[in-house]
């Protein structure tokens, strides 16, 4: 059974990779850095390649919790597992801004509602 849930829980992810960026907190803003991310994230296919293993292979990767999709105020929106929370009225987290950055200079491009998209 509980196996069973584990197995649910994990597919809700649609491996969008977002969470995967480095980011930085600024107040009510989170800065999504495009350029870096983790070694494991192909950024071709927006996806983990070690997805299965990730949680042995890297120490550096956390695995989302109920608790992460409630409260955590650095996933997107366009997270499966904050849309799962929001759907049942359990996100509680206070919104922020979702920036991405790119380039050197770290310039800024756009807001997140205009590149965020899901792969579900
Ligand atoms: S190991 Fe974790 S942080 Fe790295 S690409 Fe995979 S899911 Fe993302
Ligand atoms: S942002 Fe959410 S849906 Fe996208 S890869 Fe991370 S945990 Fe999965």
């Amino acid at each position: 059974m509980f196996k069973l849930l584990a197995k649910s829980w994990e597919h809700k992810c649609n491996r969008c990779g977002l969470c995967c960026h480095e980011k930085v907190i600024i107040g009510d803003e989170v800065l999504l850095d495009l350029n870096t991310h983790c070694e494991h994230y192909d950024p071709k296919k927006h996806s983990c390649k070690i997805y299965i293993e990730r949680l042995t292979l890297n120490r550096r990767c956390r695995k989302i919790t109920p608790f992460h999709a409630m409260f955590a105020r650095y996933l997107p929106d366009e997270c499966a597992y904050v849309q799962w929370a929001r759907s049942r009225h359990l996100r509680f987290a206070l919104k922020r801004r979702i920036r991405f950055v790119q380039g050197d200079r770290g310039d800024s491009l756009s807001d997140g509602e205009a590149l965020f998209g899901t792969q579900s």
